[in-house]
């Protein structure tokens, strides 16, 4: 296997640039968290880190740590806005896995691993994760 290289064009890069819009539901200096706009289940946000690594095998630790105190912070918000409990945590390495974005990120994703369907198929009415990620943002504590 060798080391996945990063493409500076991809999709998350660009946002993270400012190139393309996002629904920022969180930032600090080393992630930021959005709305998926192709949402597996209603609320379903990125927590992507400020840095080159295309999957979790060239994250450095510090950028990881931050991932996930972020990803803790989205998790409470969610259970909050959405008063649900179960929030599926998913982090795909390789196209062969279904990476579809060559950019490190964790999904997190209000449903259960029974009700999860089809993946980055259908995309979410603007408005509506607007709102939810201005719902989203108020709750971050
Ligand atoms: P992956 O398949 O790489 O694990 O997941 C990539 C995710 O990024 C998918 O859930 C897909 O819906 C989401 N996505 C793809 N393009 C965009 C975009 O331009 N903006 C946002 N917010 N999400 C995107």
């Amino acid at each position: 296997m060798t080391q996945p290289t990063y493409d500076n064009d991809n999709i998350f890069a660009k946002i993270l640039r400012g190139d393309i819009p996002n629904f920022t539901v969180y930032e600090d200096d080393k992630t930021l968290a959005f709305m998926d706009i192709m949402p597996m289940a209603h609320g379903h946000v990125l927590v992507i880190p400020k840095c080159q690594a295309v999957e979790l095998s060239d994250m450095p630790a510090e950028y990881l740590q931050a991932v996930f105190v972020t990803a803790q912070k989205v998790m409470q918000a969610q259970r909050h806005v959405l008063n649900r409990d179960g929030i599926v945590q998913m982090q795909l390495n390789h196209a062969q896995a279904g990476q579809s974005v060559p950019h490190y990120h964790v999904h997190l994703i209000p449903t259960s691993i029974h009700a999860l369907g089809q993946h980055a198929e259908r995309k979410a009415d603007t408005d509506g994760l607007a709102e939810l990620a201005k719902q989203l943002k108020a709750a971050i504590i």
